[in-house]
């Protein structure tokens, strides 16, 4: 049900029956699923969950301690909301929307904050606005009345919220207002602001999903080599531990080619978080020179904060994430980590005796999943445009078990699966994307956008890295039995290959100031490069050249510096010419 239309106020406060965690119930309380309440004499903020004659249950999205039965609870009316407007770039955010800087000025730390209440947008700050229309023209819901410079890097298009009905512009104002003044006004009456509520669980309308065609460019080459993901595309990364959890999300706010990012830090262990928190706004766009934070949303929730508000981080995320997406953009959302979402549902269900599925989550745990990667998409826009939101989320299966249920139920609903390997990490492998287990399924509807954007061969290239791969893969396995000398020639020189491949493609070095970045172009030159190595070697093996011979010539390490050269073509170009040259050399 739409803000619109939540017309009718409740005025009768309920009582506190009983308080358990985050759960909490209450009677005689009036009111509807989902509604916002606020819970005992402090006022904490809640949502019902479940309403039983005369016993309405609330989850609580403040810690309860303290709380008791008799204290009084009182209903807004109105569900979960998020306030849309300029000012959420270069936020940071706790799960219901609350500004943690302005939390902290309030309370003196961020964690002390049960009960206080703050705006998610400044209310009075003033933006200067620039009308897109005029009187007389006539608008629909969706439809961009002006802009405002929300930051360096963002211009935020002020758009006819999607729940009013539109008409003919009466009036338009222009020059500096709050989020709160009328800045247009149509012949129905509709007034429009800078700023409009949504509510959470709902998601934003929109037309039809199409088939997502272009990437999400990452800059790092084994997800854009290997297991693209597309702009409106979903993916998972598991995390286990130190695998490079942390660096790969990071690379993937600073570099992707997102227009706009939306972070959401769920329940991670607090001091990740605060690392996150710390981070981010020290870090520069590598695309335009400014903040990375003047295009990023971050919304925090560490675990020292309840159980319940991990939900609601997760549902403010992807609201903020669609408005943007209504303005045209492309926005990348980050979820770290869903797993701490899904404890959060298993703990609420556990306190409602709700019936356990598998492993104690509850029975809806896929299908909460599920509609939350749903709001991922390249969509047609209400207003015509286009617009997408790639979502990523990060999961943590215990003990880097991938059979558990979070893990298999991610992986039923995403297409791109990035499968981090602490065994990788360890040995000093990074990105440690594990090239056996991961996969994309995109990889056949992006093609067409890197033929054309980077070379024509590009999915032949990539198809022939992967089959040697696999077949290095395969290898490994005889190796460990009899050694690599009892290898036949070709078998040890194909080995030597997929080393290159690994070595010098699949690693890259987030922390090297030009191997961070590695653009398509380049991506697929140093594939070729290594190509050129595998045919010049296989000439020569063919040709009677002993294999040590040939993995013996010195143009062939130098491959493994291809990714932190800054003048990567020259580089290139002249050790494909060595290579050419050392190799015909041998026979
Ligand atoms: P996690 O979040 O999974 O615990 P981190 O992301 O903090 O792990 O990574 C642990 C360490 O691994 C980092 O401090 C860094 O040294 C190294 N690392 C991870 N990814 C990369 C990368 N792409 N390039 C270089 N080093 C990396």
């Amino acid at each position: 049900m739409s803000q619109a239309e939540q017309t009718e106020t409740v005025d009768e406060d309920g009582v506190i029956e009983s308080v358990s965690g985050p759960v909490v119930t209450a009677t005689d309380l009036d009111a509807r699923m989902n509604d916002v309440v606020y819970v005992g004499d402090e006022g904490l903020m809640g949502e019902v969950i479940e309403i039983e004659g005369n016993l309405t249950t609330i989850q609580v999205y403040e810690e309860t301690s303290g709380v008791g039965p008799g204290e009084p609870v009182e209903n807004t009316g109105e569900p979960l909301s998020v306030d849309l407007g300029p000012g959420m770039m270069d936020s940071i955010y706790d799960g219901v929307q609350r500004p943690l800087d302005v939390l902290e000025d309030k309370m003196g730390t961020a964690f002390l904050d049960r009960g206080v209440d703050a705006p998610g947008i400044d209310l009075e700050k003033k933006w200067e606005f620039e009308p897109e229309v005029e009187e007389g023209d006539a608008v629909e819901p969706g439809d961009v009345v002006g802009v405002v410079e929300e930051t360096v890097t963002i211009d935020h298009k002020v758009m006819v919220p999607p729940d009013y009905e539109g008409g003919e512009v009466t009036s338009v104002e222009s020059g500096e207002f709050t989020v709160e003044e009328t800045v247009v006004e149509l012949d129905n009456g509709e007034e429009i602001q800078m700023h409009q509520e949504w509510p959470v669980r709902q998601a934003r309308p929109a037309g039809d999903k199409e088939t997502p065609t272009e990437p999400l460019v990452t800059g790092q080459r084994v997800q854009d080599g290997l297991f693209p993901l597309a702009k409106g595309g979903t993916a998972a990364i598991p995390g286990p531990f130190g695998s490079g959890k942390t660096v790969t999300q990071q690379q993937l706010a600073k570099w992707s080619d997102a227009d706009i990012v939306v972070y959401i830090g769920c329940g991670e262990r607090g001091n990740e978080m605060t690392e996150v928190i710390e981070d981010f706004p020290e870090l520069p766009d590598p695309q335009t020179g400014n903040p990375l934070m003047a295009r990023t949303c971050l919304i925090a929730n560490t675990s020292n904060m309840p159980v319940a508000a991990r939900e609601s981080c997760i549902y403010t995320g992807i609201t903020i994430a669609e408005y943007y997406r209504d303005m045209g953009y492309d926005v990348a959302l980050m979820a770290d980590s869903t797993s701490r979402w899904a404890e959060a549902m298993r703990e609420i269900s556990s306190r409602l005796e709700e019936m356990p599925g598998e492993e104690g989550y509850p029975a809806y745990l896929a299908a909460s999943l599920s509609e939350f990667y749903e709001r991922a998409g390249k969509f047609q826009l209400i207003n015509g445009g286009e617009g997408s939101i790639s979502v990523v989320g990060a999961v943590s299966p215990p003990g880097g078990d991938f059979s558990e249920p979070v893990t298999q139920n991610t992986l039923r609903i995403v297409k791109t699966f990035w499968a981090l390997d602490a065994d990788l990490a360890e040995r000093r492998h990074f990105p440690s994307i594990n090239w056996n287990e991961s996969y994309s399924l995109y990889k056949d509807q992006l093609d067409p956008w890197w033929e054309e954007n980077v070379e024509s061969d590009w999915s032949e290239v990539r198809q022939w890295a992967v089959d040697v791969l696999d077949e290095e893969d395969e290898l490994q396995e005889i190796v460990q039995l009899v050694g690599k000398d009892a290898l036949p020639e070709d078998q040890q020189l194909t080995l030597e290959v997929a080393r290159y491949l690994r070595e010098a493609w699949l690693q890259q070095n987030a922390l090297h100031d030009v191997d961070t970045y590695c653009e398509p172009d380049k991506t697929y030159r140093m594939l070729t490069a290594i190509k050129t190595f595998n045919d010049e070697a296989f000439d020569a093996l063919d040709a009677g050249v002993p294999v040590e011979e040939i993995t013996d010539i010195d143009a062939a390490p130098r491959l493994n510096r291809m990714g932190t050269a800054e003048e990567y073509e020259a580089f290139i170009d002249e050790i494909e010419s060595d290579l050419e040259e050392q190799l015909r050399a041998l026979y």
